[in-house]
């Protein structure tokens, strides 16, 4: 068996000590004599596995006993309507009067803001599309309304590599898209009202979102919302309305143990600045590398980066993955490189990055 370094944004690597539990307990888990995928979703052995995941989650996170934790089945993109429907409030359902802010700095904040339109009037705070998303729009330029439900924004753009501090926000509830740096760093849940990350970067694999939310937003759902998406049902329902994806409930319950045994969340947040560190370092020194994102707004979990020209990044990309180092062609909208580092990914995946653009860079040379 040869494993490769897989620089992937999602669907993830995931821990080798995971697989390698999933692999060995996974045609008989729990001494039950079948798989987990067998397993009734109703039975006590898998109930007991959703609460045991809960606790793990609420411990890593240190998450206040006023917030509901819901495992819910199916990607992040269905939160770009859920979060309208339960947080605009039950009178609220006009779309050309309601109102929510959006603060846009990348792709995915743009798209959660255009899904909104829908049921709202999204106010842009600010913007930097004009820029290419490639800076956060300094805090001096957000044009707040006074009528908002919420304020969204996207603490981590993983299509760009932007990394957005966290606004402070008092008078609405905080809303955050942390898809691509939930549980890459401690965070203080009181400051949100709500957050939700899909599972497939740093939880675990596809299939799933993780919505922690604060159980005064819960229970004022536009009227017209179906009951599958409402987050009090799912909260009284321990987030089971549906049959859900067992697998990756399973997944991610052995991905929450494995950060603990490494220490919890402090100790991930070191290791994963270290390996981004290192990495834009080398970029920087440089002349052949370059990164276009403003240095203060640089992601921990995404690097992304550019070459002299397409020619040279097309092979540098299938020379990396002949190489061992695989999936680090950037996202097509904005093309290049992107080296996404989420915890799973041991430092020695980013010391042979490194090493590798050392090489390719003095070989490049002589064709650029
Ligand atoms: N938001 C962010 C920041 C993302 O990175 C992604 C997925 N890459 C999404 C939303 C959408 O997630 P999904 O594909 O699970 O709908």
């Amino acid at each position: 068996m040869s494993r490769v370094y897989n620089f992937g944004p999602g669907p993830a690597c995931l821990p080798l000590p995971v697989l390698e539990q999933a692999r060995a307990e996974f045609l008989d888990w729990n001494n039950l004599g079948m798989s987990l995928l067998e397993v009734g979703h109703r039975t006590k052995p898998f109930m007991d596995l959703v609460s045991e995941i809960e606790n793990d989650f609420r411990e890593l996170l240190n998450i206040p006993s006023n917030y509901h934790v819901l495992f819910l089945p199916g990607g992040a993109q269905i939160q770009f309507s859920m979060i309208p429907m339960n947080l605009l409030g039950k009178n609220n359902s006009d779309p050309n009067k309601a109102v929510a802010e959006y603060l846009i700095t990348g792709q995915w904040s743009l798209r959660a803001a255009k899904a909104a339109e829908k049921y709202c009037k999204p106010q842009i705070v600010a913007s930097n599309e004009a820029t290419d998303f490639t800076e956060v729009p300094p805090v001096s330029t957000w044009k707040r309304n006074k009528s908002s439900s919420y304020f969204h924004y996207t603490s981590n753009e993983t299509v760009d590599g932007i990394s957005v501090a966290i606004p402070d926000i008092k008078d609405v509830p905080l809303v955050a898209d942390m898809c691509s740096d939930i549980l890459s760093k401690p965070i203080d849940v009181s400051q949100f009202g709500l957050i939700y990350a899909c599972t497939q970067k740093n939880i675990g694999p596809s299939g799933m979102t993780v919505v922690i939310v604060r159980d005064d937003l819960v229970g004022n759902a536009m009227a017209s919302t179906p009951h599958i998406f409402n987050y009090k049902l799912q909260a009284e329902n321990h987030s089971l309305l549906n049959t859900p994806p067992s697998f990756t409930w399973y997944m991610t319950g052995l991905v929450l143990k494995w950060l603990k045994k490494e220490g919890g969340l402090s100790v991930i947040e070191k290791r994963n600045k270290q390996k981004a560190n290192k990495l834009y370092m080398a970029i920087d020194a440089s002349e052949f590398y370059s990164s276009k994102v403003n240095p203060n707004d640089r992601s921990m979990m995404n690097v992304t980066f550019n070459l002299p020209t397409e020619e040279l990044e097309k092979e540098f990309v299938a020379k990396a993955s002949e190489a061992g180092l695989a999936n680090l062609k950037g996202h097509k909208l904005i093309g290049g490189i992107r080296a996404s580092l989420y915890n799973a990914l041991p430092e020695e995946a980013v010391d042979s990055l490194i090493k590798f653009m050392g090489e390719f860079e003095e070989r490049g040379k002589d064709l650029s």
